[in-house]
């Protein structure tokens, strides 16, 4: 929540706002997301305007997660640019108009709606360790990126191996 008061009401004027918050609970998806209670850093601009208030500007938070290769951890960090312009309550408007509106409440603005739409849709779908995580061996699942020189012996499936038997036997035709 924002207080505006000391903003007033004149077109116009414009006040600057950094702070640190707690980020809320799931502010982002499953799979990557801010943990909840750590910081998320605000650069905004407040601006009154005609009919409401102007928010715009940055929040930096850290980013947890799993990777969807590897499910190895991810530490990230995310920085998104909010704007929104949050309509008096007092006005003569139809809140039924569009329920899309942000509507500033005893001039407090409530940013985590905001906040929340602006971090999901920063965040990819399929979240990687690194853009070119290699993923798991099909094998025996040992992470690629810490073992990229994995190999395993011949594949034990029994076509192969009637094959691998077909060819020796061939190496020894030759031998005669
Ligand atoms: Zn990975
Ligand atoms: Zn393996």
């Amino acid at each position: 929540m924002l207080d505006t008061r000391e903003l007033g009401r004149r077109p116009g004027s414009q006040r600057e706002v950094s702070r640190s918050v707690p980020a809320p609970a799931d502010l982002g998806i499953e799979v990557l997301h801010v943990p909840e209670g750590s910081p998320v850093d605000l650069d905004l601009r407040t601006e009154a305007v005609m009919e409401g208030v102007l928010v715009t500007g940055t929040a930096r938070a850290g980013l947890e997660g799993e990777c969807v290769r590897c499910l190895g951890a991810i530490d990230d960090e995310i920085e998104v640019d909010l704007q929104e312009l949050y309509v008096y309550d007092d006005l003569d408007t139809d809140p039924d108009e569009d329920d899309e509106t942000s509507v500033l409440h005893d001039d407090l603005l409530d940013l985590e709606p905001v906040l929340r739409d602006a971090v999901v849709l920063a965040l990819p779908f399929q979240p990687l360790c690194q853009p070119d995580c290699p993923g798991l061996c099909v094998e025996c699942g040992a992470r690629l990126a810490e073992d990229p020189d994995h190999r395993h012996e011949e594949p034990v499936d029994p076509r192969w191996a009637a094959l691998t038997q077909l060819t020796e036997m061939q190496q020894d035709d030759t031998r005669q």
